[in-house]
């Protein structure tokens, strides 16, 4: 009888020891992992379509970021994951207080101990604005990347899931640390600086100019190029010294092009416009008087080009220096509208503006 309950004492002790060597074995596992916050904000990454042959005709923003992430269950394995629904909408409704709501929850994200990296799903159309604006304003070296897809949750062949796999692989890795704010599509490492939707509908819609930074293979990400303007820590704007942003728009130019889009965002209070003049940013002769009564109001003049590459030269075919007119560089119009409406919460000199182009 004592040796039978001496027997089940040490059987009952042996379990237990057992029991806590696999939850501390387990814990340590969960230690090691990085914390991971995904953000949710909508896109076709969120989408769904009448059928699962609908790939660009559906709606999108409908799912939430639980169902994604739950249908995902391998992220887990390599990270901590907690997510959070702050938009759900179509990217194309982005707009600067929104901008600013999803730039400050990053921040304040970044700032905690508990978390490693942030991943953002997105819409595409203007996931290069947000992770601009992201990139010069979040002031931390964790990893921050934006994913989307260009098939709806429920179309054959969605891509979104694997993107975001791979955003997730992406963020917890140390090579991704201090590379600014990464946009992960299509097995691609992008700059938020140089990317750019550049199709409506195809899988391969992300380009940039100077090449991706890296890519994704078999769960690995591989860099092979840096970023080479400044970025969050090196970048002279904070989120947090951020209220509001002045009004910036973009103006198309093309032949037969009329005044009255000038004429009415002066009226309406504007601070600058980007005129995203024909090649080299060239203003039509029956627009030039436009413009320089554009400036002569206190509104200031950004040429930028709609040819989707290439520099504006400053001084070239247009005397900007006269005109008190400033250069995009390379920036694309929808990023120079970025760029510029961050460089007037710090300078309304036109030389520190242009100067501003030249370094971001
Ligand atoms: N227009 C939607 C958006 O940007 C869907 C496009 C997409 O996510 O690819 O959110």
């Amino acid at each position: 009888m004592h040796y039978i309950s001496y027997m089940a004492i040490r059987c009952f002790l042996l379990s237990m020891v057992a029991v806590m060597l696999f939850c501390a074995s387990a814990w340590a596992q969960e230690a090691q992992k990085p914390n991971i916050v995904i953000i949710g904000t909508g896109g076709t990454i969120a989408g769904v379509g009448k059928s699962n042959a609908n790939v660009s005709a559906y709606q999108s923003a409908v799912l939430p970021i639980d169902t994604l992430i739950k249908a995902l269950p391998e992220i887990t394995n390599i990270a901590n994951i907690k997510m959070e629904q702050i938009f759900q909408m179509g990217s194309e409704s982005f707009n600067n207080e929104r901008l600013l709501k999803l730039t400050r929850r990053v921040s304040e994200l970044l700032k905690s101990k508990e978390v490693d990296g942030v991943v953002i799903t997105h819409g595409t159309d203007t996931m290069e604005e947000t992770s601009y604006f992201l990139n010069l304003t979040i002031k931390s070296e964790k990893p921050v990347v934006l994913v989307g897809a260009m098939r709806p949750a429920s179309a054959l062949s969605a891509d979104g899931p694997l993107n975001i796999y791979n955003a997730v692989i992406v963020v917890a890795h140390k090579d991704s640390a201090g590379k600014g704010t990464l946009i992960v599509m299509n097995d691609e490492i992008h700059a938020a600086r140089d990317v750019t939707k550049t199709s409506s509908v195809k899988i391969e819609t992300f380009r940039s100019l100077y090449g991706p930074l890296g890519t994704i293979v078999e769960g690995t990400p591989r860099y092979y190029r840096l970023p080479a303007r400044p970025h969050t820590i090196q970048s002279e704007f904070d989120i947090d010294a951020i209220d509001t942003l002045p009004e910036v728009n973009v103006v198309y130019a093309h032949e037969n092009m009329s005044r009255v889009p000038y004429d009415a965002l002066v009226a309406a209070g504007t601070k600058a416009i980007i005129h995203m003049g024909v090649g080299n940013g060239s203003v039509a002769d029956y627009i030039t008087d436009a413009l320089k009564e554009v400036r002569a109001k206190g509104v200031f003049v950004v040429r930028a080009t709609r040819t989707g590459g290439g520099i504006v030269v400053r001084n070239g075919e247009i005397n900007d220096d006269q005109n008190d007119y400033i250069v995009t560089d390379d920036q694309n119009p929808a990023k120079a509208r970025i760029l510029m409406a961050l460089a007037l919460t710090k300078t309304t000199n036109t030389k520190e503006l242009q100067e501003i182009f030249w370094k971001y």
